[in-house]
This record gives C-alpha cells, structure tokens and sequence, in this order.
C-alpha cells in the first residue's frame, strides 16, 4: 500500500472549510451544512489508478443510494475525493444531486464516475442514443467533462463480446477525443476474468469496476486477470464487497454484515485501487471512514470473515448454474440482485429500476410454467421462485412512493 498519505487540508477545497470548523456526529445537526464532516483525521492510503494519473484514497463514495446531499458534503469534507454515480440512479436524480453539490466546488478537488447502459442487441440508433444519453449526464452534473465513463453493467453471455465491439469502443474512442470523458472504462457485475482480458485486448479500457468481494467463488483466477490488468495499465475499482448482507428467507430482513471486515478485506489487494460502498448516511460513512483510517484486518475481524464462510450472503455468486434450469429462461441472476436491492439495502427504487431495465413483461405470469415447483438447485441454496415472488412486486409501486 502506498504510504503516502492524504489530508483534505491539502485541498484547494480547505476555503469551504474556514471558518467554525464544526464536526457533527453521526445523529446531530451541523449549524452550517459547509461545515459537516466525520471525525478528525482525514488521512487515507493513497492507491494510483493505474495508468490515468489519479491517485485516490482507497475509499471513495458510491453515491447509488444517497438523496441527501449533505451525506455527500460530510464524504467530501472528510477526505473522499471519488464520487461514483449512474445514469439511471434515481432516475437521473442522482447525478443532479452532485451536480448541485459540486457546481461551485474546485474542479481538481474531485473526480466523478458516470455509467450509461444500452441495450442488447445494439439497434441501429445505438450511437445516436448513447451519445445522447452521456450528453444528459454531463448536463444534469453541470460538468463538461467526467473523469471516468463505464460502459455500465456487463452482465450478460453476450456482454464479453460487447466489450471489444467496435461500435462500443469506436464511440468511447470518440467520446474522449470530444473531451467529455477522460478515461474509458467498464463496470460488472459477473465476476468473469474473460471480461478482463477482453478489455486488455482493445488497449483502450483504463479502468474496471467489479464486484470484488471474499465471497467470490473464483477467487484465484479473477485475481490473477486483475494482475493481468494491471500490468496492462488498467486500474480496478471494486463495488458490492459487502455482500449484501446474510441471506435470511424470501421476505425477511437480512442480517448486515461487518462492513469495516468487508472493506478491509478488499483493500487487502494492492491491485484494487479503490473501493465505493454504497452509504447513504452518516452512521455509514462514519464506518467507512473507521476503516479507511485504519485498514489493516485484526485478528477478529479475520475469524469474523472466516465464520460468515459457511453463510449464505444476498450476493448472487453468478455461478450460471441456474441458467440452464430455468424453462423461462429467466434471467435469474439480475433478479437475485434486484433482491438484494429491495431486502438487503432496503432500496426498492433500485430494485424496480433493475427489474424494469429487465423487461419481464406481466409479473404475475412469471414462473407460471411451473406451477409451484422450481426447478432451479442453486448454489447458494436460495429460494429463487420464493425470492422472485417476493421482490416483483416492486414494478407494481407508483415511482412516487419509493425513494
Ligand atoms: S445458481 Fe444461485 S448463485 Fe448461481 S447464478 Fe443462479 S441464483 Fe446465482
Ligand atoms: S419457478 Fe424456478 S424454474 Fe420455474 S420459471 Fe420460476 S425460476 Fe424458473
């Protein structure tokens, strides 16, 4: 780990801070919203993401779930430089919320992650609506340019082949040349090394985002691609390293994990520069920060993190096999992950937002062919028609009621 460390007061962005130099905590009301920050040592590792030029703290805000701009004052007061949204978050209001909150913030005090997602198979209009799309998200962050574009959430069988497809990679080529986004990058969900590889073969991707987690059932051969990446010049950017929470029956609440275990476990790899766990309040952040000041795993938490081996976790592993059990042909996993929005972080607006982006038609009519009896044996064990059930109702709720 680089042992070069950071401290906000070596930021331009000190000017905001002048003044009363109120720290609230997590619970309390600051006087001056300016002013709000957790704790008092803003000293992180540093880590280079890879060949871009940035260095960052390894951690950074995974700003998915957040709509309280003041959460995003406290990270940014408090030492986070990465800031990590989507277009589709929130229906676009997420990325309006930062540009808000950074209009009038030094431009080189911070650096910004977009994500856009386009449909399979590309259509005809692909170029047109993805140029429009990142168009959109420059100007609800009232920024010319972001610092990183992730083609967002490669999930699928044919999403290997979309990485090197020369409609993608000539438009992201175009994309920077146009200045609007400093480095072409991917995120994914799926856990395949071939993705990575996939990306060092065009030469062009800079940055990876991948769910990186000590649950991940290949292990030793994504770590190996990661190297693989590295050396190449590509910097990762780990998302999902808390799992989700303990799995507990279709419906009922999950039990959280250790976060701070978690995160220290992912920090742990040199080879991830980053991580953006997804807080969206200040007990969180207060966690996050606990662990970034202080990464090393103790002894506890690596005992804690060797109990929850034999645990099921909400985190779909993705090991495909249900995939060919299904006679829907359901997409399986993507719903396990919309689970995991609505029951494990309690996001039901994510949730629809991912169920709707699956195009499951009438609801009620899934899983209908089987008549009560799944066919799928998961991995985890999960009651995948159980969880199904449980988590489509969600299309249902007017986007009015859900956060
Ligand atoms: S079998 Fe279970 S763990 Fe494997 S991909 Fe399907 S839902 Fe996920
Ligand atoms: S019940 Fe199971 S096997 Fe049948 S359609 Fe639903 S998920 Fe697929």
């Amino acid at each position: 780990m680089n042992k070069k460390s950071f401290n906000r007061r070596d930021f331009l962005r000190l000017s905001a801070l002048a003044g009363a130099g109120a720290v609230i905590t997590p619970g309390m009301s600051a006087q001056n919203p300016a002013d709000i920050s957790i704790g008092n040592e803003n000293v992180f590792p540093m880590r280079k993401l890879g060949k871009t030029g940035i260095e960052m703290p390894i951690l950074s805000m995974g700003v998915m779930r957040a709509d309280n701009p003041n959460v995003v004052r406290a990270a940014y007061n408090s030492g986070i430089t990465h800031f990590d949204t989507a277009h589709g978050y929130q229906n676009g209001r997420n990325e309006e919320m930062l540009g808000n909150f950074f209009k009038d913030k030094p431009r080189n005090s911070f650096t910004i992650a977009t994500k856009g997602k386009f449909p399979y198979p590309l259509k005809d209009s692909f170029e047109k609506d993805y140029t429009d799309l990142l168009n959109l998200s420059l100007k609800r962050l009232q920024m010319d340019y972001v610092e990183i574009f992730y083609t967002h959430a490669l999930d699928s069988r044919e999403s290997t082949d979309d990485i090197t497809n020369p409609r993608i990679t000539n438009l992201l080529k175009q994309f920077k040349s146009e200045g609007k986004i400093k480095h072409i990058a991917l995120s994914t969900h799926a856990m395949k090394p071939e993705q990575i590889d996939a990306a060092i073969s065009t030469g062009i991707y800079e940055v990876i985002l991948l769910s990186y987690n000590f649950k991940m059932p290949n292990l030793e051969a994504t770590n190996a691609a990661i190297e693989r990446g590295v050396k190449a010049g590509i910097g990762f950017v780990a998302m999902k390293s808390m799992v989700g929470g303990v799995a507990g029956a279709p419906g009922s609440a999950p039990t959280n994990v250790n976060g701070q275990a978690c995160l220290k476990w992912v920090w742990e790899n040199e080879n991830i520069t980053t991580a953006i766990p997804g807080f969206d309040n200040f007990d969180k952040l207060e966690d996050c920060l606990a662990a970034a000041r202080s990464p090393k795993l103790t002894t506890a938490e690596r005992d804690y993190l060797a109990m929850l081996d034999s645990k099921n976790m909400l985190f779909c592993q993705r090991c495909g096999k249900c995939e060919k059990q299904c006679p829907e042909h359901l997409p399986i996993p993507e719903l396990m992950r919309a689970y995991m929005y609505a029951y494990g972080y309690k996001n039901a607006g994510l949730s629809k937002e991912t169920l709707a982006e699956l195009r499951l038609g009438d609801p009620a009519s899934l899983c209908s062919s089987c008549k009560g009896s799944c066919r799928v044996e998961c991995s985890l064990q999960y009651d995948v028609a159980g969880k199904i059930a449980a988590v489509t109702p969600v299309l249902n709720v007017p986007d009015v009621l859900l956060s």
